[in-house]
């Protein structure tokens, strides 16, 4: 199968140029102007004049099917693929989440079971360490030589997911052999639950006491905290889902003393704010970890974009019904499930928010929903680019078209939108995935279990930093 695109716009994050796509079965096989006319004979052509011709985005930060609070998130790993799809991203990496009292192993065939077969588009994981033994520090080097090059350790979630000080440092010491990366959720749980605690028994049960109990300092002790065992261990680090101004402090101080310290934020850090977690209970729509901030964080998230003090933007996409899931922390903000959904609508608001907001070039646009995400997790230039040999992964996105988000359109499995009614600009009209159209114009034209395991390699750090 030989597909043309033809007259459209390649924005990479190196630059822009007008130019054809020839694509030859999976890959990219050339990049030229006026590619019809020297004869080439392609099943079809697909003209992408007056808009983008961008790389398939990548959001490494997804939790299908993820258990949390006695439910489970409620995409699949088809419906969820399927939803990024619709927005533009062709690849995610999700959790593969060990058990306490489990080995990796178990974590690990347990999602690729979720996967296989299911995924629309191409997927790959990261590793939950919940309980850091001989056994499981022996188990990562493995891992690594199988494509899953991270590992994602807690300081929050006392009981559940928790590492202390001792586990985290162990695991990094274990990076340092094997060049994995280790990433962190950097919030201090048993801190958060002495406050957490206090509100309840002061009657402070609603939603909006979770954003209250997660407060933005202990997001920047913990960041520190991680950064400087990081720093004694000698590896590089990389927070996931940083939400505040006290986070980014200590990871642009990391980065100004030549410590090799990443970081992602997320649409909803960018876009909501605590404001969103009144109104009673429908606040639960909006409870995620760390929690939404004060809106006055968020322009310094922006500005933490527009330095590279943060590299990447991916959702977290956790989405737990309102109706039936959410519900269970009622009378008891502890008890609802966290997480947002997301992973559809990262792509647009990114666009909206930072090109049309006038925050940040396409070309940096692309860099932070794609290309840095596959640089840093392994992917690259397999992925994240638009080059001969590439992976024919590529969104013809209209820049100019406007939307309307909303439950009742998207398709993400869940009841709900966090975005509810916001008007965005700019659309993925067609996706390849592999070189096969997987949406077109708003159709869903790709097939159940055509997605596939990607096998990352060890990032190269020094590319990226
Ligand atoms: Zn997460």
């Amino acid at each position: 199968m030989r597909t043309l695109i033809a007259n459209g716009t390649i924005v990479t994050a190196d630059g822009t140029t007008s130019a054809d796509v020839l694509i030859d079965g999976e890959t990219i096989a050339r990049i030229g102007t006026n590619l019809g006319a020297d004869g080439i004979e392609v099943d079809e052509t697909i003209d992408a004049a007056g808009r983008w011709l961008i790389p398939g985005a990548i959001d490494v930060h997804t939790h299908m099917e993820l258990p949390f609070g006695g439910t489970f998130a409620k995409d699949t790993f088809e419906t969820g693929t399927r939803a990024a799809a619709f927005g533009g991203t062709t690849t995610v990496v999700d959790f593969a989440v060990q058990s306490r009292g489990k080995s990796l192993r178990d974590g690990l065939d347990a999602w690729h079971a979720k996967a296989e077969g299911n995924a629309v588009a191409d997927y790959g994981f990261h590793m939950i360490m919940s309980d850091v033994t001989d056994d499981s520090l022996k188990e990562m080097d493995g891992l690594v030589d199988e494509g899953i090059s991270d590992f994602k350790l807690f300081t929050a979630y006392p009981g559940v997911f928790y590492s202390d000080d001792g586990a985290i440092f162990r695991a990094m010491q274990q990076t340092a052999r094997n060049g994995g990366l280790i990433m962190m959720h950097a919030e201090n749980g048993p801190a958060i639950d002495v406050v957490a605690a206090d509100l309840v028994g002061e009657g402070k049960t609603d939603p909006y006491y979770h954003g209250v109990a997660r407060y933005p300092i202990f997001e920047g002790e913990a960041t520190n905290r991680v950064i400087r065992l990081a720093e004694a261990a000698g590896v590089p680090v990389y927070i996931v889902h940083l939400s505040a101004r006290d986070a980014l402090n200590a990871i642009r101080d990391a980065r100004d003393r030549g410590t090799k310290a990443f970081a992602e934020t997320c649409p909803q850090y960018l876009f909501l704010s605590l404001e969103d977690m009144g109104n009673g209970f429908e606040g639960a729509k909006f409870v995620c970890s760390p929690p939404l901030r004060p809106a006055d964080h968020q322009e310094e998230l922006w500005q933490g974009l527009i330095k590279d003090d943060l590299q990447l933007v991916s959702t977290d996409h956790c989405p737990f019904d309102f109706e039936g899931q959410k519900d269970l922390g009622r009378g008891d903000f502890r008890k609802v499930p966290n997480g947002l959904p997301g992973v559809e609508d990262r792509v647009d608001l990114l666009h909206d928010g930072g090109v049309v907001g006038g925050r940040i070039t396409k070309e940096r646009w692309v860099e932070i929903i794609s290309t840095a995400p596959a640089k840093l997790f392994g992917m690259y230039p397999q992925k994240g680019t638009i080059a001969i040999g590439s992976d024919a992964d590529l969104v013809i996105y209209d820049p100019s078209a406007t939307r309307t988000i909303s439950a009742k359109t998207h398709h993400m499995d869940v009841d709900y939108s966090c975005y509810e009614g916001r008007q965005v600009r700019g659309r993925s009209d067609v996706v390849l995935s592999r070189g096969s159209v997987i949406v077109r114009d708003g159709q869903f034209t790709g097939k159940k279990g055509a997605g596939r395991f990607v096998k990352r390699a060890a990032a190269d750090y020094a590319r990226i930093s």
